[in-house]
C-alpha cells in the first residue's frame, strides 16, 4: 500500500496522537520547547549541537554575531607563521545540517519575565530555556590610553581570534629585525592560563627563525608563570635562551600609544610592537541581562544545570562563568559546560531528573615552536556537599616535556573539538 503525503501527515497525527504541524522540532510532532542560544562559540555551539543529538523536538536557535567560528585554540600557531587564519576559521553549515537555526545578529537585551531576547536589528525571539555563553569583554577602564577605538586598533590584544590575529601577525612582519616586541598579560583569571606563554613561543620561534636580533619582554601581572611553568621554561632556557626577558608582577597602569610604551606601577617598558591583553568579564550580554554576580566579572552559576543563580530559566556556559575550583576559562571546559547543559536543558523541559553527578575533563596543549606541543589535563567531578565542580586529586597531569608526538595529537584533539561542536 502507498499512501500519499497528506494520508501520512493523518496517519503520523492519528498514531502519535498529535498534529504534525509545520515548522515543528521533531519529524512529526510538537515541538517540546524552544532553546535560544546566544553566542556559537566553544559553549554555545556544543549545546545547541547535543540539545539537537539529544532531543530532535526541541528548536534550537544560536544567535551569533559572526558569520564565521575562528578558534583561539591553535591561533596563537597564526602569530608564529606555522599555520595559516583559514585552519582555524570554519562555517556553521555543520549545525544548519542538524536542523539548529542560525541568526546572525547581536542579542542586545533580555526580558527574563517575557521570556525573550532582542536583537540589534529590532526582532525579538521567545524562549523556554536560554543559554548564554558570549565569551569574554575587555575591561579598558583602568587602562586610559586605550579608551578609543583608534587606541585600540593600534595596540591589540588578539585574544578572541579573528581580525585581530591577523593584524598582530602583521605587525609583528612589519617590525625590524632588532625590534621589541612587548607583550603584557593580565591578571588570573583570564581565558585560557597557559595562552599567553604558548604566544611567547610562537612568536620567539618566529623570531628566530626570521629576525634574529628581535627581543621580546614578557611584561606579566601575575607573580609567576600560571600554567605548565617547567615546560615552558625548558624552551624558554633551551632553544630560546637571551631571546625572552620574563619581567613577572608587572602591574599595569596604563599605555601610551602614540610613544609606544607600556607603564607600569615602577617602570615603562618602549617597544616596536605592543601586544596588551586587558582584564577581562563576562561578556557584555551577560552584564545587560543582569547574570553578573561576582566581583562585577562574572556569572555565578548552578554547576548540575549551568543555570545562572541570578536569572531563573537562563543558563551561562563557558568563560562568562564563575569558574569553579581550580577550573580553567578555556575551549575544552566551554565544550563540556555545553554537554552538562544541553542534558539538564532537555531533562527541565520534558519533566526528567537531571543528572545528579556530572564529571567534566580539560585538555589543554600549548605548542612550543611549529610542531611540538605538551599537555596538562584535569578531571572535574560534582561534589554534592559542596554543590560544585571539584578536581580529581591524582587525574590528570603534565607533559615530560614537549614533543613532535603531542603536536600531532594536540591538531587531533583540535579536529575533535572542532567536530564535537560545529560537526
Ligand atoms: C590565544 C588563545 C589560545 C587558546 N588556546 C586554547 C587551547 O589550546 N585549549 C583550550 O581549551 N582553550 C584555549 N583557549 C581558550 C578558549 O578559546 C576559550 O576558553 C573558549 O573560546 C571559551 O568558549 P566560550 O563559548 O565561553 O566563548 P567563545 O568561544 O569566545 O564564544 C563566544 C561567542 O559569542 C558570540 N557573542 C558574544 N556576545 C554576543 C551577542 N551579544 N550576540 C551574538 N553573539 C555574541 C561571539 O561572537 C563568540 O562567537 C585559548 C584562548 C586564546 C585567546
Amino acid at each position: 500500500m502507498t499512501l500519499s503525503r497528506r494520508e501520512f501527515m493523518q496517519w503520523m497525527a492519528a498514531s502519535t496522537g498529535t498534529a504534525a504541524v509545520a515548522g515543528c522540532a521533531g519529524i512529526g510532532g510538537p515541538s517540546a520547547g524552544r532553546v535560544v542560544v546566544i553566542g556559537g562559540g566553544y559553549g554555545g555551539a556544543t549545546a545547541a549541537r547535543y540539545i539537537k543529538l539529544w532531543a530532535p523536538d526541541i528548536d534550537v536557535t544560536v544567535v551569533e554575531r559572526n558569520d564565521v567560528f575562528v578558534s583561539c585554540p591553535m591561533s596563537n600557531l597564526v602569530l608564529g607563521g606555522n599555520a595559516q587564519i583559514g585552519n582555524v576559521t570554519f562555517g556553521y553549515d555543520g549545525l544548519r545540517s542538524r536542523g539548529v537555526n542560525l541568526v546572525r545578529d547581536d542579542a542586545v537585551a533580555v526580558d527574563a519575565s517575557a521570556r525573550q531576547v532582542r536583537l540589534a536589528s529590532g526582532k525579538a525571539l521567545s524562549y523556554d530555556r536560554l543559554i548564554v555563553s558570549p565569551g569574554i569583554d575587555f575591561i579598558y577602564d583602568s587602562i586610559p590610553g586605550l579608551k578609543s577605538a583608534d587606541a585600540q586598533n593600534r595596540v591589540l590584544h588578539a585574544w578572541k581570534a579573528g581580525p585581530q590575529t591577523v593584524a598582530l601577525r602583521k605587525q609583528l612582519e612589519a617590525m625590524r629585525n632588532g625590534g621589541v616586541f612587548v607583550f603584557h598579560i593580565p591578571m588570573a583569571p583570564y581565558r585560557c592560563p597557559p595562552g599567553p606563554y604558548e604566544r611567547v613561543c610562537q612568536v620567539a620561534d618566529y623570531f628566530k627563525r626570521a629576525k634574529p636580533k628581535s627581543k621580546i619582554i614578557v611584561l606579566d601581572s601575575n607573580p609567576d608563570i600560571t600554567s605548565k611553568k617547567g615546560l615552558f621554561l625548558q624552551s624558554w632556557n633551551g632553544v630560546y635562551k637571551g631571546l625572552i626577558d620574563y619581567r613577572p608582577n608587572s602591574e599595569l597602569q596604563d599605555v601610551d600609544v602614540k610613544g609606544m610604551t607600556v607603564k607600569l606601577t615602577f617602570d615603562s617598558v618602549k617597544g616596536d610592537v605592543l601586544n596588551v591583553v586587558p582584564p577581562h568579564r563576562a561578556g557584555d550580554i551577560a552584564l545587560k541581562a543582569g547574570l553578573i554576580t561576582a566581583n562585577q566579572r562574572w556569572c555565578g552559576i548552578d554547576w548540575l544545570t549551568c543555570e545562572s543563580v541570578a536569572v531563573k530559566g537562563v543558563h551561562v556556559l563557558g568563560d562568562a562563568t564563575l569558574s569553579a575550583p581550580a577550573m580553567p576559562k578555556s575551549a575544552s571546559m566551554a565544550n563540556q559546560h555545553g554537554k552538562i547543559c544541553a542534558a539538564a536543558v532537555i531533562a527541565l523541559l520534558k519533566g526528567q531528573p537531571v543528572h545528579p553527578e556530572p564529571a567534566i575533563m580539560n585538555t589543554c596543549y600549548s605548542f612550543v615552536d611549529g610542531r611540538a606541543a605538551m599537555h596538562v589535563t584535569s578531571i572535574h567531578t560534582y561534589n554534592p556537599a559542596q554543590k560544585t565542580l571539584l578536581p580529581v586529586k591524582g587525574a590528570g597531569g603534565v607533559s615530560d616535556k614537549a614533543s613532535d608526538t603531542e603536536g600531532a595529537y594536540a591538531w587531533g584533539w583540535a579536529r575533535n573539538i572542532w567536530a564535537d561542536a560545529l560537526g
